[in-house]
């Protein structure tokens, strides 16, 4: 089944993107919780965080690579920002598609509400 964010990177669906090469996608979230919030996404679609091998080592890294530029080029790097990765119902995961959230442009308070 096509995810959302297949559909997204194929072109089928809009979004403001801010970055492509041949591995990853970012793009600006539709709801942002934050001024900035984007989604890194792999081309190369992994379900969920739990659904990860070393096989994709590489690929979670370049995200992070990825993730660090974006966040220089927002000017955000300097007073810094979060990034999330929701996984399966009690992490809140929407879309099955792994992704980064890079947040910041302010402070984001506690990490988690409890
Ligand atoms: P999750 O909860 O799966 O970690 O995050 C999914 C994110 O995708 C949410 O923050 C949601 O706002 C965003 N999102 C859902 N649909 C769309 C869409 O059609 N376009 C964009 N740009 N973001 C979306």
């Amino acid at each position: 089944m096509t995810t959302l964010f297949e559909r997204i990177i194929g072109g089928e669906i809009p979004a403001n993107f801010v970055y492509r090469d041949e591995r990853v996608v970012a793009f600006r979230d539709i709801h942002p919780r934050a001024p900035v919030h984007l989604l890194i996404v792999p081309i190369r679609p992994i379900p969920t965080a739990d659904d990860v091998t070393e096989a994709d080592e590489a690929l979670l890294g370049h995200m992070f690579v990825v993730a660090a530029q974006l966040a220089r080029r927002e000017g955000i790097s300097a007073d810094g920002y979060r990034l999330i990765v929701n996984c399966n119902q009690h992490g809140g995961q929407e879309v099955f598609h792994l992704h980064l959230h890079l947040l910041g442009g302010k402070p984001l308070g506690p990490m988690v509400s409890v």
